[in-house]
């Protein structure tokens, strides 16, 4: 925590803040500890200050020790308590994420605090929360490890009849019983035509033979999220569906072959895109190939067509090609990995050869 608030520190410096007003409720985790997400930190050069309600105040305190934690009360008057503090640290200027705060919270902050300058910013925060620590790649490890425990086990359940919801609540159940505290995101389960929906809703259609099984799906553990997917097919694959999954695992992979620090997310994007172009799919890969994971599912920096920002050792990114066919199906293989000095650490390990079930 000490290191993340000199990060802070600095960053008040290069702004030429006095303090940052967080609301974000990943960031008030990242730099606090404190998991409620509800109220502000204010964090100044003097000190550190968590506000929020009567209904967090005894988890607040545990899990932000080096916090001073200022109970509201029943009014919820944050203004108040804040200006408090803004009058005895003399503070001028105070920075606020303009992401992260509605228009009616910006107009009430404006109005009710006493503060010469209050001034927007944009994702720095978050910015820090980029490279991740050894604990935070650990718990990002298990993360990925109970994904690939739950895939194993869902291949048993997935025969012809079985909706795609049924398999949803597989996946969810085993990833829980292993030690999920949570879901990353809604699982997408989407199977025959469906899979031609890189975002489907799993629903109650019934799995058929010959069917694409598209499983997107991950969870939280300790707070870091996991994310993978994997296409199977239910009986035997036919020619299309074999070529259509082969040119995606080799967009997958050409991409891991190089992966390494020091390129563009962008360039990276072209490598994969230019293999299902070439391949006459151009036109049915309309997503970006993957994004940065964390305390939250999708974070920054991508691998997308515009993506400018260098991949650092530390970054943790999925790489998740897809060819989606409108009226046929679609297929996603997407693993999470962690970028290292000099080259890269796949945390998913489940097979990407084609499974025919
Ligand atoms: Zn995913
Ligand atoms: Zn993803």
């Amino acid at each position: 925590m000490r290191l993340r608030y000199s990060k802070v520190i600095n960053l008040l410096e290069r702004k030429g803040l006095d303090a940052i007003l967080v609301s974000d409720a990943f960031n008030m985790r990242y730099f606090s500890g404190f998991t409620g997400g509800t109220g502000y930190l204010l964090i100044t050069k003097r000190s550190k200050y968590l506000f929020t309600d009567s209904r967090y105040t005894i988890a607040a305190q545990a899990q932000a020790p080096d916090y001073i934690v200022v109970e509201v009360d029943a009014s919820r008057d944050y203004c108040k308590e804040i200006n408090a503090v803004i009058a005895t640290e003399k503070l001028e200027t105070i920075g606020f994420e303009a992401k992260r705060v509605t228009y009616s919270e910006y107009a009430s902050l404006k109005e009710k605090l006493t503060i010469k300058g209050l001034v927007a910013l944009g994702g720095e925060l978050a910015t820090l929360r980029r490279i991740k620590t050894k604990e935070e790649i650990d718990r990002m490890r298990q993360a990925e490890h109970i994904g690939d425990i739950a895939f194993e086990e869902v291949l048993h359940h997935i025969r012809p009849g079985v909706t795609e919801i049924e398999i949803a609540a597989k996946l969810e159940y085993i990833m829980k019983l292993n030690g999920a505290e949570k879901l990353s995101f809604e699982t997408i389960v989407a199977a025959g035509k469906n899979s031609s929906k890189p975002h489907a809703e799993p629903g109650e259609y019934r799995i058929e033979k010959g069917d694409f099984v598209t499983m997107d799906f991950g969870c939280v553990y300790k707070g870091y999220c996991s994310d993978m997917t994997r296409t199977v097919v239910v009986g035997a694959a036919n020619k299309k569906q074999k070529e259509i999954y082969s040119t995606v695992l080799k967009a997958q992979l050409s991409v891991l072959e190089m992966l390494k620090p020091g390129l563009k997310g962008k360039e990276y994007d072209k490598v994969a895109r230019d293999i299902i172009y070439g391949a006459g799919y151009e036109g049915y890969f309309g997503h970006g190939l993957g994004h940065s994971v964390g305390l939250e599912i999708h974070e920054d920096p991508r691998f997308s067509m515009i993506e400018e920002d260098i991949v650092e050792a530390g970054m943790i990114m999925t790489v998740e090609p897809g060819i989606y066919i409108p009226d046929f199906g679609g297929v996603r293989i997407e693993d999470m990995v962690v970028i290292t000095e000099d080259g890269y650490e796949n945390l998913a390990h489940s097979t990407k050869e084609l499974i025919e079930l």
